[in-house]
């Protein structure tokens, strides 16, 4: 049961618009950030408590250095509590550009007469899944325009073709989406082919701003894309990922945009988003939007820790679309996933020609261009654990971060023996050089971390991956 009967006793908010820019510039406006009240708030969080639209007003209002450094502190102490040192690599794969919407800020728009427009085919797809499989990629995000090529219909047999792909050890276990936003029936069919999450960023949740960046097509209609989600959850997809695109409005307006979505899917549907992403806006061909509301390094790394501390038990998605140095710290501040060897050109994966990008066929311009390799030797070198786990959703545990939070030693029951189990398939299939050893004494290290029975059943499993098995969790 996704929502209970006695919410519907308030107004019933299902598939109604949520956003009232008003109340939201007034939160933003009436919200001292004063010192002790900003520690409160922190407290609260750390306390696992869900933040409110106004505390989360006081945080996003603290500019302060020392304040600002204690809010960076407070998520990177969150995260070290409660979800400790894993972090969950996937990879996207654009299936198709076709577009028929007009968004200023991507260079799939169908205004750009110089994109170079392509759909994969099957076979194209399966070389792309297979090269990605000889990476040690086990999670993807399939991404498409919105055209009318991409039916439910295509969008569910792409994703049955992905998971049908296995080369050698590798198989992809879990596909996520996004893609434009589709009617309830549309929903259904593309949940039905078994995938995880179902994306749609509402890129402002400024509706004028919106309309002034959307100037044609489908997606023009806010409310439609605002109700998405809404839409996915009557069709009975419950894990879904919310975004917003940094600066194409105030980032503070944007925050609590998120934050109000959050709650209008918790009061709707007793489930907030399953996952938040907040893309910045990267270099696009013929790019020209005013910078007014460029996201600064400082403001992003700050906005993720906010986020970290406002929905604690949602997880948190950061891309290549950022620089090494960036992704770097702002994996401390609560990031939960986040992409390795990303390649966005269209068939590039498995025809890799190593050249600069080329934005004509591309959304829009990466900065970290490292492979899922080095990806994982630097996570390794810095302490984290790489997991490509898959379990909760293949078991029926929908809703894992919020039980990671809330359900005592979940994450020493599944999370961390299921990130160990998938490591080791990493290094016995894939890792090379320094990898190997790194990845070796990282599973040992966080063994130690576990309880008696279960890193003995855990140890056992990683002897039969050396011996040859494949896809053990718990
Ligand atoms: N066409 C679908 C849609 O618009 O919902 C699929 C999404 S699009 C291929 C993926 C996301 O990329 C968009 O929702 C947007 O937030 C982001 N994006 C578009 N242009 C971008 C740019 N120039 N820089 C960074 N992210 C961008
Ligand atoms: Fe099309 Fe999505 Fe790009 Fe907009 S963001 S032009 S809908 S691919």
């Amino acid at each position: 049961m996704r929502f209970s009967p006695e919410k519907l006793s308030i107004p019933d908010q299902r598939m109604k618009p949520f956003i009232d820019p008003e109340e939201i510039w007034n939160i933003i406006n009436n919200t001292k950030p004063e010192r002790l009240r900003v520690r409160d708030v922190i407290a609260k969080s750390l306390d696992k408590q869900r933040l409110t639209m106004e505390e989360t007003a006081v945080l996003v209002n603290a500019v302060d250095t020392d304040l600002v450094d204690e809010i960076k502190q407070g998520a990177h102490e969150l995260k070290q509590r409660v979800y400790g040192n894993r972090i969950v690599l996937f990879a996207p794969l654009y299936v198709g550009n076709r577009c028929t919407n007009n968004c200023k800020y991507c260079g799939f728009r169908t205004s750009n007469e110089d994109a170079i427009r392509k759909t994969l085919s099957d076979n194209e797809i399966i070389q792309e899944v297979e090269a990605l499989e000889d990476n040690g990629q086990k999670r993807l995000i399939l991404v498409y325009g919105e055209h009318p090529d991409y039916s439910p219909e295509y969008i569910a047999h792409t994703v049955k073709l992905v998971y049908g792909v296995k080369k050698g050890h590798g198989e992809i276990r879990r596909v996520n989406i996004n893609a434009a936003p589709l009617d309830i029936e549309g929903f259904r069919i593309v949940g039905e082919s078994g995938i995880g999450t179902y994306q749609v960023f509402q890129e402002t949740y400024h509706p004028e701003a919106y309309k002034w960046y959307h100037l044609g097509g489908k997606k023009r209609d806010y409310e439609w894309r605002l109700t998405s989600l809404d839409r996915a959850q009557e069709a009975g997809i419950d894990d879904v990922g919310i975004g917003a695109l940094f600066g194409l409005y105030d980032w503070r307006f944007e925050v609590l945009g998120l934050l109000r979505h959050t709650n209008h899917l918790e009061a709707c549907y007793n489930v907030g988003p399953h996952t938040i992403s907040f893309p910045r806006i990267k270099d696009a061909v013929s790019l020209n939007l005013d910078k007014k509301y460029e996201t600064s390094n400082d403001d992003f790394k700050k906005l993720v820790a906010i986020l970290r501390l406002a929905v604690p038990y949602t997880g948190l998605i950061l891309t290549a679309r950022e620089a090494p140095d960036v992704r770097r710290e702002v994996l401390q501040y609560g990031v939960s996933q986040i992409d390795g060897g990303t390649k966005l050109e269209l068939g590039s994966y498995s025809d890799s020609k190593n050249e600069e990008q080329n934005l004509n066929r591309e959304q829009f311009k990466i900065s970290d261009a490292r492979s899922l390799a080095e990806v994982i030797d630097e996570l390794l070198t810095n302490d984290y654990l790489p997991s490509f786990c898959t379990s909760c959703y293949r078991m029926g545990r929908t809703g894992e971060h919020f039980m990671e939070f809330s359900v005592p030693g979940f994450i020493k029951r599944f999370c961390t023996p299921n990130a160990i189990l998938t490591l080791s398939e990493y290094i016995c299939d894939y890792a090379q050089g320094e990898t190997v050893d790194k990845g070796w004494n990282a599973i040992e290290k966080n063994l130690k971390k576990l309880d008696n029975e279960v890193a003995g059943s855990t140890r056992e499993k990683i002897e039969r991956i050396k011996l040859g098995e494949r896809d053990l969790y718990f």
